[in-house]
């Protein structure tokens, strides 16, 4: 019980437009059945393996979404199913998922993802970066790798400060891009930010999409 009653306090302090993922990396599927029971449908996994073995195992109508680092060889198994994937941070990628989903005759939504914190060893995009993706003859060529939002992990601080900018900064790239890229494309919405420690800053900074694990499923244990 202690999973629903999770998910119902956070879905309760949650404005309307922000959706929340499940994030159920290395817990089992009593688990997830826990919280699906309790009517929740949106799950987020970081490894290509444990994804494809709970896609088999649970419920066909639950969204699954990729949040991890994912490589280019590793696309084709998650391709057919794959609800969004968060954390695209190359051309190379992008174009990968394209082919991956031209096979299976599907759009894949990406996010791209943002480098917004102090931390060294977070992936991401800068925002330059970004532009010249998006400005690339190659970007504009694919048609199954479908762009709809940024993503971003700000830094790992108790500085509320810090996470407000990191977030803020996130936010003002999202506007600048919706505006001078994707003005015209309904489906660029997703600004997918926030997790156990800082969703609430991040959803006072625009967030529309929470990540949420420790709070929902408990601490993990690796
Ligand atoms: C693990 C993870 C989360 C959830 O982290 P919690 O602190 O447990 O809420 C969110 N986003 C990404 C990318 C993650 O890897």
């Amino acid at each position: 019980m202690q999973i629903a009653d999770n998910i119902k306090k956070i879905k309760a302090e949650l404005p309307e437009r922000v959706k929340l993922v499940a994030v159920s990396k290395t817990k089992p599927n009593e688990d997830i059945m826990q919280a699906y029971n309790a009517g929740h449908q949106i799950f987020g996994e970081n490894k290509v393996q444990d994804l494809l073995k709970k896609y088999e195992e649970l419920p066909k109508d639950i969204e699954w979404h990729f949040i991890g680092h994912l490589q280019s060889n590793k696309v084709k198994y998650i391709a057919p199913f794959v609800d969004l994937i968060h954390a695209v941070d190359s051309l190379k990628l992008l174009k990968t998922i394209d082919k991956e989903g031209a096979k299976n005759n599907r759009k894949i939504n990406c996010l791209l993802q943002m480098h917004i914190a102090e931390e060294e060893t977070k992936f991401g995009l800068s925002f330059e970066e970004i532009i010249e993706i998006l400005n690339s003859e190659t970007y504009k060529e694919l048609k199954f790798a479908r762009i709809t939002g940024l993503m971003g992990m700000a830094t790992n601080t108790k500085n509320e400060k810090q996470i407000h900018k990191e977030f803020s900064y996130l936010k003002s790239c999202f506007d600048k891009l919706k505006t001078d890229f994707f003005n015209e494309d309904s489906k660029f919405v997703i600004l997918s930010s926030g997790m156990s420690g800082d969703f609430k800053i991040a959803v006072e900074e625009g967030s529309n999409m929470v990540r949420i694990g420790s709070l929902i499923f408990g601490a993990r244990n690796y």
